[in-house]
């Protein structure tokens, strides 16, 4: 764990060097300054050599200038090394969530993804940072110190180490605790993020129910606990801290005690004194670095741990090793024996055969809950069969890679996901990096022009966030304008107008049925009259495919079809 925290560091070795060179350094000053004390009340003072005594006033002067300049850089840019590995990470973390299967965020909460990508990096950033230059800083001050006060005065370095032992004692057995109430709090802050995410996105529901109670307290117990597992870590924090304080002051009390006898005893001289006493200060500089690093350390790592949780999720769709990169499909699709369920328990699709030719339009009808969508689903390999195979002009999507396949696919479906952001930018979203008269032309093929128009913004109109100013059936033509952009071979029309009234639908169903032109068509639709010129229609249960053939042979074979058929027309 610790190496690979490590890997971090190299991309900003340079960083890392500079900033640690500088600390180093400092810390040597620090080790000095007390040493010049000494000599200067024993061995100048009493001299009276009044013209050294003031060049060496400025020699010192000017090293405390020296020491306060590296402290600035050691600051500066030893932050600047733990922003810039925090944003590595950051980046990496989210490249990596984009390359998540469909799967992985059914089951995962948005909320959980968004509070590692933001604020679990924030500690590993300050971990990074303080780390490993503190610890080195603080070990090396730690011993330099005691070397030197063992020179000064063996007696009275002893008297210091007695002590040590509980501090050790109270540094390992605060560290442990904290270690666990960190890992709490990093739970419950995950929690916090994915109620507040579930609640705003739905709030127009929360509010149309006036929910808004229910919701603050449900909120409200996430809220609790997250404050009750960072208020734990934060009670052994103070408890160490304030113990911490407590030795450094008996230390400083007994040096001064045992000090002031031994300068009665004439063992000991004034500016041994003072150096020693100054140096039990140079001693605990580090420990209280250290108590700091050992809230940083548990908070970093258990934030580290999380990180690499999720950076560890292989995604279950890749591209295969030596996959092949296709371009300008004819659109021949062939299910063989496909199988499939959402997971081990339930299989959704038993051994399903189906064929589709080039430049085909197949509808697929049938109760909801049968299958339509997932059959959907699998070519573009959203998910994966788990059982046999479903092939492209002859070869196995499997054997395809992910971006070439997507690319000849496009999928207009019954809701439509717009950006936030401006109606070409989400037309544009079809073919990125579009012309304008590319964008002008799919919107006017989308039958969007008149409306787009009438806006006074015109294209530029902000549509709000997720789309929400506008009504579905300008979402949908937004989504058929980004399909004449994408113009793939393969088209999937998955309920794309079930949701509109039925004059939005006709006018929608021209500006689909332009889109259909010389591609391989699958539309799943619930009103019968949309599918009625479509070249096969074929019906799904939960079975499996019940029936395929033209409209007019299933209507006279007078099965499942047929009986839908009566039904709906009857109303
Ligand atoms: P249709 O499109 O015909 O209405 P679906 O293909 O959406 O049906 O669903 C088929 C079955 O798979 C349903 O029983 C549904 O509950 C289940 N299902 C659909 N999507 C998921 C999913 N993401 N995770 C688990 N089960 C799912
Ligand atoms: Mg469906």
């Amino acid at each position: 764990m610790i190496q690979r925290f490590y890997s971090y560091y190299k991309p900003h070795r340079r960083l890392f060097i500079v900033d640690f060179s500088c600390a180093v350094i400092v810390a040597l000053l620090e080790l000095a300054f007390p040493l010049a004390v000494q000599w200067f009340i024993d061995s100048l003072l009493p001299g009276e050599d009044w013209p050294t005594i003031a060049t060496v006033s400025v020699g010192l002067l000017v090293l405390y200038i020296i020491s306060t300049l590296l402290q600035y850089i050691v600051n500066y840019w030893g932050h600047m090394l733990g922003i810039n590995i925090e944003t590595d990470m950051r980046q990496q973390l989210f490249q990596h969530v984009q390359k998540q299967s469909f799967k992985f965020f059914d089951n995962t909460k948005t909320g959980h993804i968004m509070s590692r990508i933001t604020n679990d990096l924030f500690d590993i950033g300050e971990l990074a940072h303080h780390g490993p230059e503190d610890l080195f800083i603080a070990v090396m001050t730690f011993f330099g110190a005691f070397w030197i006060m063992m020179t000064i005065n063996i007696q009275l370095a002893l008297v210091t180490v007695c002590i040590l032992p509980f501090l050790v004692v109270l540094i390992i057995f605060s560290n442990m605790k904290m270690n666990k109430a960190w890992k709490q709090m990093y739970t419950e802050v995950a929690d916090v993020n994915a109620r507040v995410e579930d609640s705003v996105s739905g709030v127009r529901v929360v509010q149309s129910f006036t929910n808004e109670n229910y919701e603050m307290d449900r909120f409200s117990g996430n809220n609790k606990k997250f404050r009750k597992a960072k208020l734990r870590g934060y009670k052994v924090m103070s408890f160490s801290s304030s113990g911490i304080y407590m030795m450094t002051r008996f230390m400083t009390l007994a040096v001064l005690v045992v000090g002031a006898w031994l300068v009665y005893e004439n063992r000991l001289s004034y500016g041994e004194m003072v150096g020693f006493v100054l140096y039990v200060n140079v001693l605990f500089k580090p420990v209280d670095k250290i108590s700091a690093l050992m809230e940083l350390y548990p908070k970093g790592m258990a934030g580290f741990k999380r990180f690499t949780e999720l950076l560890d999720v292989d995604p279950d769709v890749q591209d295969k090793p030596g996959a092949e990169i296709v371009e300008s499909l004819l659109g021949d699709i062939s299910f063989s024996k496909v199988s499939f369920g959402y997971d081990d328990k339930r299989t959704v699709l038993n051994e399903i055969d189906l064929t589709i030719h080039a430049g085909e339009t197949v509808a697929f009808v049938g109760p909801s809950g049968a299958g339509k969508t997932t059959i959907c689903s699998l070519i573009p390999r959203f998910y994966d069969v788990t059982n046999g195979s479903i092939k492209i002009d002859g070869i196995d999507v499997r054997e395809m890679t992910k971006q070439s396949l997507r690319s000849q696919i496009g999928i207009v479906q019954q809701d439509v996901f717009l950006f936030t952001g401006t109606l070409k930018e989400n037309i544009a979203y079809g073919m990125l990096g579009a012309t304008d008269e590319q964008i002008y032309d799919a919107a006017k093929k989308a039958h969007l022009e008149s409306f787009i128009a009438g806006l006074p913004d015109g294209y530029e109109t902000q549509i709000g966030e997720r789309g929400l100013k506008l009504s579905g059936g300008q979402k949908q033509r937004i989504a058929i304008a980004r399909m004449f952009l994408k113009n793939p071979p393969i088209l999937i029309l998955d309920e794309a107008t079930s949701a509109l009234d039925t004059e939005t639908e006709m006018i929608i169903q021209e500006a689909l049925t332009e889109l259909a032109v010389n591609r391989t068509t699958l539309v799943i639709a619930h009103r019968l009259a949309t599918i009625r010129n479509a070249d096969r229609i074929v019906v799904v249960t939960e079975e499996g495919i019940a029936e395929q053939g033209k409209h007019d042979e299933l209507i006279d074979q007078g099965g499942i079809f047929a009986n839908l058929h009566r039904v709906q027309f009857q109303r």
